[in-house]
């Protein structure tokens, strides 16, 4: 496996890529974003457009257009595929801490309300 050093990979996330020798669709188990180091993800809170960086140990550093630039627990991520995050609640909390000098919140399941 050859690696591009202009590339990133992402261990966990599926792509499909074109392998040249073949012209075959083949599918890997990561997925190779450019070194700004965000991808293109759906906000965990809203679900609108957003991006987020590589993930760093047990958060995900998300920047939502309407939510703002947050940290997500991974413990809430799983959470949030059974149940729906309460919007409007979650954010007030997120307003709340960054109203506290908190510039980044973190969410954790003892800060997330679901519906
Ligand atoms: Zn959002």
């Amino acid at each position: 496996m050859q690696h591009n050093q202009s590339l990133k990979c992402v261990p966990g996330l599926t792509a499909v890529h074109r392998t040249s020798l073949t012209g075959r669709r083949l599918a890997q188990r990561y997925v190779c974003a450019p070194l700004v180091e965000e991808i293109m993800m759906k906000c965990h809170i809203c679900k609108s457009e957003s991006t987020k960086e590589l993930p760093t140990g047990d958060y995900e550093h998300v920047k939502c257009p309407d939510c703002g630039e947050y940290k997500i627990a991974g413990t809430v991520v799983e959470m949030a595929k059974s149940r729906n995050i309460d919007v409007p609640s979650t954010r007030v909390v997120l307003r709340r801490m960054r109203a506290a000098g908190d510039k980044i919140p973190i969410i954790t399941s003892k800060e997330v309300k679901f519906q």
